[in-house]
């Protein structure tokens, strides 16, 4: 085996962890060190949703058992925040002086909220929730709170929503999107009308195809003015407008950044020894397309190719496809790869009693599907994507039995026999 790498890892979330794992396969011995900028043991956001609402508690979100990093042989720095690279030295300095040396740098810090451009921004505090800390503050306004203001109608926006109905059912929402439908890039028109109807039959409210737009204060409560001329009041507003890379301590590390670190297929960046998984790297998707995207398998997958090319295993990573799983008030949500059809591609639908599936095909190959109200799984769907499987003789049975039908199909065409 060659000599001993020193493989230095910024994050301790799933893209770091999964990164570990790999790493391990071939390199026993190396010496693996992860930072992390919060103090907590090592969690994935997924779950501030469910803990917001009280359907499980903080002692069960750990991502790995205690003895995780023991076994593995690895150090956890926790609370210790890297705030500067500099590559050509392969040196990072750690938040409080210190500086750590290594072979392998590996970057996965994850995302950080995108706070809206809105006039008189100090007028009232503006809340956001990617992080647990995040969590923290939002339960404790929440106790005392009647009317919240939610900026974004997105994965994170919604599962907020969904969560203070559920803990706090006396709450009255208002959630503000600048789009025409919930869910802008996850489901169509139709679908998105429906989980809008689901919403406001809890007693949410939305304010559609309209931004806020400035701040203000009233009778000690939030005045939010809207682009189309409304307002809304609220005692407390939470921004969950979207995420971006968590990229500011790279500044002058001379990486090659546009809205993510861009990587390639071995999530490889513009310098040598360093790589970028998860949340924070920008690289391909399935079809060709360059981009971040922020989902917690992309960021498993990412890591795990990662590591494994941080120890010297030449892997590549398949591409990103967008794939959604939501369960709003107990009805089912999943969609996988294009919503929409363009250009030449066909979509059909079909609705079965309460359930509703839609397929979007080029020629006979699925390129996108979506079902409401039914199960479906949207790893059986990715796969059908991703190998281009001709599906159109069997629509009409994936429309009806997503679930059965999408894994037979694999099981087929892996059979050789599609
Ligand atoms: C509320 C919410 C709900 C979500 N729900 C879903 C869902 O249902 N399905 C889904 O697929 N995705 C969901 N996501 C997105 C998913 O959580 C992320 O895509 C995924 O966690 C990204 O993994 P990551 O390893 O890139 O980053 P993270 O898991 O966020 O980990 C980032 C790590 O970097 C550390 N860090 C940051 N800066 C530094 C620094 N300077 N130095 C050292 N360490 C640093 C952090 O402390 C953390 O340990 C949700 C996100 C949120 C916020």
């Amino acid at each position: 085996m060659a000599a001993t790498l020193r493989h230095v890892i910024i994050g301790a979330g799933t893209a770091a962890l999964a990164a570990v794992e790999a790493i391990r396969v071939g390199r026993p011995a190396d010496p693996i060190t992860l930072l992390s900028a919060e103090p907590e043991a090592p969690y994935s956001p997924t779950v501030l949703p469910h803990l917001l609402a009280g359907r499980i508690d903080e002692s069960r979100i750990a991502l790995r058992p205690a003895a995780f990093f023991g076994t593995r042989g690895c150090r956890l720095l926790a609370g210790t925040p890297a705030v500067a690279l500099c590559a050509d030295r392969r040196v990072l300095r750690l938040a409080g002086g210190g500086e750590l040396e290594f072979d392998r740098l590996l970057v996965a810090s994850g995302s950080e909220p995108i706070v809206p451009a809105l006039d008189n921004p100090d007028a009232v505090p503006v809340h956001t929730f990617t992080r647990l800390a995040d969590l923290r503050v939002l339960r404790a306004a929440l106790g005392g709170t009647s009317r919240v203001a939610v900026l974004g109608a997105g994965l994170i926006g919604m599962e907020l929503a969904e969560a203070i109905v559920h803990r706090w059912p006396g709450a009255r929402i208002t959630v503000v999107e600048q789009e025409r439908q919930v869910l802008p890039r996850a489901f169509c028109r139709e679908d998105a009308r429906a989980v809008e109807d689901l919403f406001e039959s809890q007693g949410v409210g939305f304010r559609l195809g309209c931004r806020a737009v400035a701040l203000g204060r009233r009778d000690g409560a939030a005045l939010l003015t809207l682009s189309d001329g409304g307002c809304v009041e609220a005692d407390l507003v939470v921004a969950c407008v979207g995420v971006k890379p968590r990229l500011g301590f790279l500044a002058g590390a001379g990486l090659a950044v546009r809205r993510g670190i861009v990587v390639d297929r071995r999530m490889a960046t513009s310098a040598a020894g360093i790589h970028a998984a998860g949340d924070v790297a920008e690289g391909p998707g399935a079809d060709g397309t360059i981009g971040c995207h922020a989902v917690l398998p992309t960021a498993a997958g990412q890591g795990r190719v990662a590591g494994a090319n941080m120890a010297g295993r030449a892997v590549e990573h398949e591409g990103w496809l967008p794939a959604n799983v939501f369960s709003f008030f107990g009805r089912l949500l999943v969609s996988a790869g294009a919503t929409e059809a363009v250009g030449r591609q066909t979509r059909l639908g079909q609705a079965s009693g309460a359930g509703r599936g839609r397929l979007v095909l080029d020629g006979d190959r699925l390129v996108g599907a979506s079902f409401a109200g039914m199960p479906a799984d949207p790893g059986a769907l990715c796969w059908l994507i991703r190998e281009r499987v001709p599906v159109r003789a069997q629509a009409e049975l994936l429309l009806s039995r997503p679930l059965e039908a999408a894994r037979w199909l694999c099981a087929r065409a892996q059979r050789g026999t599609a």
